[in-house]
This record gives structure tokens, sequence and C-alpha cells, in this order.
């Protein structure tokens, strides 16, 4: 398969982006009438989507039609998780410094089961300011912070790493305002990855939806594990199907 280069691609589609997308729908000729969100329709042979897929049904209104029933059901039982990121700018990367006991760095990317979940450093130079993700989460941990403001965040990932790490001090290094994201609350996003879990593909390829759940079984057993399995519908029942 030939790749596809982003420099041919801006060569072919020269311009700046154009305004969100806010519907799409079959135009009388048969192209796609693409709507922005300042009200201008284009009409175009093809639209490639790239965008999550529950902004199809939530930001943009697309006609029921462009998409089989079978599709549409796949996009609406695609799950996302939810994740957080919180970053503080510091004034070097004094990570680097070493601890005269160890000889060792006094802080080093930290995972952990407390809440910060993954730290990592971005080094930008000895003197330079550098960017500390003080925390990177998902699902369940991500909503701990959901609700939080980005200083709350900051306290909360900071109390943890004290722990970690009890006689660093942090927070004298810290430049600049803090910087929080979830992806869950951004319109554009609605979460930050797809949850392709065992029991999402057995789900969003439509099998439980069969009679033929044992062959759905045999298809699904082969992505499952102990540990991620979740049980899906219980015995008999069908899940609902998308009237379309
Ligand atoms: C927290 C987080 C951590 C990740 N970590 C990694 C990692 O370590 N390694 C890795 O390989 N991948 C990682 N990923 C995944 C990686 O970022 C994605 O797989 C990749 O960016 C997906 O690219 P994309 O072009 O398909 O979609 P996106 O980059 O999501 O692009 C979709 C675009 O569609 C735009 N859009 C939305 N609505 C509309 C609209 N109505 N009209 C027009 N445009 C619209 C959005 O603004 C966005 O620019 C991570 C993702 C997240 C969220």
């Amino acid at each position: 398969m030939r790749a596809i280069r982003f420099d041919h691609i801006s060569k072919r589609f020269p311009g700046a982006p154009r305004p969100a997308v806010v519907r799409i729908a079959r135009s009388p000729s048969g192209h796609l009438a693409i709507t922005d969100r300042w009200g201008a329709t284009k009409s175009f042979d093809a639209c490639l989507v790239t965008c999550h897929s529950w902004l199809l049904t939530t930001y943009m209104q697309v006609e029921e039609r462009i998409f089989s029933p079978k599709l549409w059901m796949a996009l609406d039982r695609t799950r996302f998780m939810q994740s957080a990121k919180t970053f503080i700018m510091v004034d070097r990367p004094f990570w680097k410094d070493k601890d005269p006991k160890t000889g060792r760095d006094l802080m080093s990317m930290t995972l952990t089961d407390r809440l910060t979940r993954g730290t990592y450093m971005f080094d930008n130079g000895d003197d330079r300011p550098g960017v500390i993700c003080l925390s990177y989460s998902w699902m369940s941990d991500a909503m701990k912070m959901l609700p939080l403001s980005v200083d709350k965040r900051v306290k909360l990932a900071l109390d943890a790493l004290k722990r970690v790490y009890p006689t660093l001090d942090i927070e004298s290094h810290i430049i600049g305002d803090p910087i929080t994201v979830s992806w869950e609350t951004d319109p554009n996003f609605l979460g930050a990855f797809k949850g392709a879990l065992p029991a999402t593909i057995a789900i969003t390829t439509g099998c439980i939806a069969t009679s033929s759940r044992t062959a759905c079984r045999r298809r699904s057993a082969a992505f499952s594990s102990p540990a991620t399995t979740s049980p899906g519908p219980p015995p008999g029942s069908r899940a609902p199907s998308r009237l379309r």
C-alpha cells in the first residue's frame, strides 16, 4: 500500500482549514452538501470524516440515509474513555539534579497507583523552562479530576508526588499558569480515545444483536481475557438495534 504524505495532501488541497462542519446531507444532485458553523453550504463529491464519531450525532446533523443502520449502530455503540492531564511549567529541568546520597536524578517519570497515575517531564534544555505533566489519568482516575479546578488538580497532584518524593520542592520551581485538559468535557472530542475492550468489539460489530450468539462468543473470545472482559447483555436478551 502506498503511504499518503501530508505534503501531497496540502498541495492537492491548498488553503486554510475551513470552519467546523455542522451538517452533512445528500444534495439533490447526489453530492454531499457540507454546511459549516457560519451557515455556508458547499457541495463535494466525497467527505472524509476523521473526528470522533460521536460528533456525528451531537455537534453535527448528519442525514440518516448517509449511513446504513448497521454503521449507525456501530458509531452509537463506540465507547470513548475519559482522560485528564494537568501540566505545570517550571523554571528548568531541575529533576536532572543529582541526589547527593544516591547519585541518581532527583525525580524521573513516575508511574504510581496514587491519583497522579503518570507523571512525565519535558526537557527543553538545561537553562530553559521545562514542563511537567503532573498527572495523566484514564477512566475512573480521570473522573476523580473531572469536577475540580486546575488549581485543585495541581494541588492534589503535588500532594501525591510529595509522598513519593518527600524531600523534593516542586512548588518552588513552578512558573506561569498551569493547564489542565479533560477530553470528555471538550465538545470537539467528547472523550479521549476509543475504548476498544473485548466486549466493545463484539457490540460495535453488531454480533451480540445477531441470533448467532455462539459464533459471536467464539469470535470475541480471541480478544478476551478474564481481566478485561465485561459481561454484555444477559443471556437470551437482544441488544436493541437503532431504528433507522
Ligand atoms: C490524552 C491522549 C493521549 C494520547 N496518547 C497517545 C500516545 O501516546 N501515542 C499515540 O500514538 N496516540 C496517542 N493518542 C491518540 C492520538 O492522539 C490519536 O489517535 C490521534 O490524534 C487521532 O488522530 P485523528 O486525526 O484521527 O483525530 P484527531 O487528532 O482527534 O483529529 C480530529 C480533528 O477533527 C476536528 N473536528 C472536531 N469536530 C469537527 C467538526 N465539526 N468539523 C471539522 N473538524 C472537526 C478536531 O478539532 C480535530 O482536529 C492520545 C490521545 C489522547 C486524547
